[in-house]
């Protein structure tokens, strides 16, 4: 089933508000557990942000949300396609660090990216220094920086024996001319209720009645997690390997069994395959 991504506006017509339970979306990454809490945090947040994108730039056949850390081969990078399939990858070595908080786990000068492509041979990016110790607040802003748009960002999680429990977000956008007070105002609602978005056994539909009576839901989008691999794409992989490790497997005359890094799907090629690779 299809997790839905909720625009809402709200009556005063001063904020326009995106929510979405993606725990579904999370739970079909196969390679989601870290060793640091800080990382996932970093990984999980930047997903969500992706899918409230997606509701918000619309036109766009394809968003991609970057972050770059000092180390160059220490990146993650998610997207959304005009259809809400949702991609999300992080390299080896974001797994694999185990700083306890966002700001050691960027270093100097580690940079959010977020990439539009409208689909006319023009991507337009927009890129902002990580300046805050925390991930939602660097995401949010992301839009006050690049279109000096007043945005709140929220997100909860819970994961147990490694199970995403829940995967909660809310966006909230001051639309122009809004009142000043106004986003504070928002910020110490979503705040108060946090236990409540927080809660697995509250349905979205709960948190819709009771923190955004208020608000009227104008569209849903479809948004669910969607791996492009196939066994054309794992092939190329494998040619990228090299000859030597090839002709190895060949002559051990076995299968051998590629996993792909994104979406953990397994691929198994017997050696009559890897042969015409060879050719
Ligand atoms: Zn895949």
């Amino acid at each position: 089933m299809d997790t839905l991504l909720y625009k809402l506006l709200s009556k005063d017509k001063q904020a326009r508000i995106f929510l979405i339970d993606n725990t579904a979306v999370l739970n079909a990454l196969e390679e989601k557990y870290f060793m640091s809490f800080a990382a996932s945090d970093v990984f999980f947040s930047a997903i969500t942000f992706c899918c409230q994108l997606h509701g918000i730039m619309t036109n766009a056949k394809r968003i991609s949300v970057k972050l770059e850390t000092s180390n160059p081969s220490a990146f993650l990078i998610c997207g959304a396609d005009a259809n809400g399939s949702i991609q999300a990858y992080a390299s080896d070595d974001f797994r694999q660090e185990s700083y306890a908080d966002l700001s050691s786990m960027i270093g100097s000068d580690g940079c959010l990216k977020i990439i539009q492509d409208n689909g006319f041979g023009t991507l337009f990016t927009g890129i902002v220094e990580i300046k805050e110790n925390s991930i939602v607040n660097n995401l949010a802003h992301y839009f006050l920086q690049s279109e000096q748009t007043n945005t709140i960002f929220r997100y909860f999680r819970e994961i147990q024996d490694a199970k995403v429990l829940l995967s909660r977000g809310v966006l909230i956008q001051a639309l122009p001319f809004a009142d000043n007070s106004m986003m504070s105002q928002w910020e110490n609602r979503i705040d108060s209720y946090a236990s409540l978005f927080a809660d697995p056994s509250t349905l979205i539909e709960d948190i819709l009645k009771t923190v955004f009576s208020d608000s009227d839901v104008l569209d849903r989008y479809a948004v669910r997690f969607m791996c492009t691999c196939s066994k054309d794409t794992i092939l190329e992989m494998l040619l990228g390997l090299g000859i030597n490790d090839l002709e190895w497997t060949l002559n051990d005359n076995r299968n051998i069994e590629v996993r792909c890094n994104k979406c953990g799907k397994r691929y198994s090629f017997d050696a009559d395959e890897i042969r015409c690779l060879l050719l």
